[in-house]
């Protein structure tokens, strides 16, 4: 599978190619294309000529059977996505094979589901005239923003950037997507099922390179976009947001997170371990929605970090880092976390495997404890397979501490107490609580973060008003 661009409906390498590594063993498996700054604006004119021409023409039964014909089409090239996924992020087989691939398709089919039986008029109402002004008619009707850039991270690629390109089509908008220069892979697979079902040209377009100086700023400086939906770091969503300013475009974040994990005396300990050791290691940590600090009601503390760490320990089964660069970065985080007086209960550095893997870019699941809460290990995102866990003494302490963050994307709940759950769940500073469980999905359901975690929410309704504009129909009667 060779990277490309699509555009109004034409597969190209424009640019000069750079190299595409193995997070597995470090060795270079093909070459990108980086688009030059020419390609991106040919593909923002593609995008508004196919709003003026047929795909702007559609109507939401056609746009919902493309959405349904794509879902079928990944599914029926599902171990080729399944392959690419894997070989871009070194992730673990079954890992794309259960959650990102199966995830992307049913993103395809959830909003074809949700757009089919959603009403694109409403809020009818007469009402009578007031100051002289007569009786009106007025009624609302939703339009799509227009062309939108679609912008997506490494850690779930085809996932993340399907969970937009989906609603974003259902509403009618035309896309100029780019994924992470890190995992181009499976955003071509899905260009060429796109193609194959003919949605009309310019109506979806790929365009692949870096984001600082690159097709990253090319797109979102462009002031033929609409709108900028982004997930990303979130000094990256700051940089987005600057140029986002220059024509006011609206914006849609899924930024960055240092999620806290609640665990109360009175949970079930087994469950809030294993709970916590899937919440803070799946894809090594690479999950934005990963628990990355542990606070524990101190009667358990001790148990829970020796039965935590004892696991941590004896995981095998995982991936790498995504690339060189962020091992670097997360290594660094196991250094400065032992300078600032953690103790090291599990992991902390590179493991050897004697084996082709020692060529990637593995790290060890960490746990550790011990470190104030102004420590910068305490408050920075690493992005990586790393918890610490801290102890608390009563319900109010554990609220203030999960709140002490310039983060609120996620959080979890660890108690048997129905009434501590409901307290405590709607006082966390997040976008999403999760009690006695981890990442359990409904894709109706609001998704996002607040404070530096995001801007606005995805899922269900809530992405299908982001990607559409309501415009008040008012008729004097
Ligand atoms: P990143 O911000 O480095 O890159 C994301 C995308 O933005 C890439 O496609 C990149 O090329 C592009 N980009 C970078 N600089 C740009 C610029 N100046 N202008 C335009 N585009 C630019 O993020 P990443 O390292 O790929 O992903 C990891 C981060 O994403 C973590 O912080 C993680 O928490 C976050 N994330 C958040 C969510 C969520 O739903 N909230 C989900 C997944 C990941």
């Amino acid at each position: 599978m060779k990277p490309a661009h699509y555009v109004n409906g034409a597969f190209s390498t424009a640019g000069p190619a750079f190299p595409l590594r193995s997070p597995i063993d470090g060795r270079q498996v093909g070459t990108v294309p980086e688009a030059p700054r020419a390609l991106v604006d040919e593909a923002v004119t593609a995008a508004r000529a196919a709003l003026d021409g047929p795909w702007g023409a559609t109507g939401v039964e056609e746009r919902c059977a493309f959405l349904r014909a794509i879902a079928d089409g990944i599914e029926a090239r599902f171990d080729e996505f399944v392959d690419a996924e894997v070989a871009d992020t070194g992730k673990p087989r079954e890992l794309a094979a259960t959650v990102d691939i199966p995830r992307a398709i049913g993103n395809f089919r959830a909003y074809a589901d949700l757009s089919y039986g959603r009403p694109d008029r409403a809020y009818n109402t007469r009402v009578p005239g007031w100051s002289g002004t007569g009786e009106a008619l007025n009624y609302t009707v939703r339009r799509p923003l227009g062309v939108v850039a679609v912008i997506s991270p490494w850690n779930l690629p085809l996932l993340l950037l399907t969970w937009k390109v989906a609603p974003a089509l259902a509403a009618g908008n035309a896309l100029v997507v780019k994924p992470s220069e890190e995992t181009p892979s499976t955003a071509t697979l899905l260009a060429e099922v796109i193609d194959a079902v003919r949605l009309p040209h310019g109506a979806f377009n790929l365009v692949h390179g870096h984001g600082t100086g690159a097709a990253g700023e090319f797109l979102t400086s462009n002031p033929g976009i609409d709108a900028i939906a982004f997930t990303g770091e979130s000094a990256t969503g700051s940089a987005i947001m600057r140029a986002a300013a220059q024509h006011v475009t609206p914006v849609s974040f899924e930024l960055g997170g240092k999620n806290p994990a609640l665990i109360f005396a009175d949970a079930d300990l087994d469950e809030a371990v294993e709970g916590t050791l899937r919440s803070s290691f799946t894809h090594s940590g690479q999950v934005c929605l990963c628990t990355e600090r542990v606070y524990v009601e101190r009667p358990i503390f001790d148990e829970f970090v020796r039965r935590l760490g004892e696991k941590a320990g004896q995981l095998k089964d995982y991936g790498p880092m995504i690339s060189a660069e962020h091992r670097d970065k997360v290594l660094s985080y196991y250094r400065l976390a032992v300078e600032e007086g953690a103790t090291v209960v599990a992991g902390g550095g590179a493991p050897s495997f004697g084996d082709e893997r020692d060529g990637g870019y593995y790290v060890e699941p960490t746990v550790l404890t011990g470190l104030a809460a102004d420590a910068r290990t305490v408050r920075e995102e690493v992005f990586g397979p790393i918890c610490h866990v801290a102890p608390f003494d009563d319900e109010a302490e554990a609220i203030r501490l999960a709140n002490d963050s310039p983060y609120g994307l996620a959080a979890t709940v660890w108690t048997s107490d129905l009434s501590r759950a409901h307290r405590v769940a709607p006082r966390i500073e997040a976008g999403i609580v999760w009690v006695n469980c981890w990442n359990l999905r409904d894709l109706r359901t609001p998704f996002g973060g607040v404070k530096a975690s995001g801007i606005g929410r995805e899922g269900g309704e809530y992405s299908l008003d982001f990607f559409s504009e309501p415009v008040n129909v008012c008729i004097k009667i």
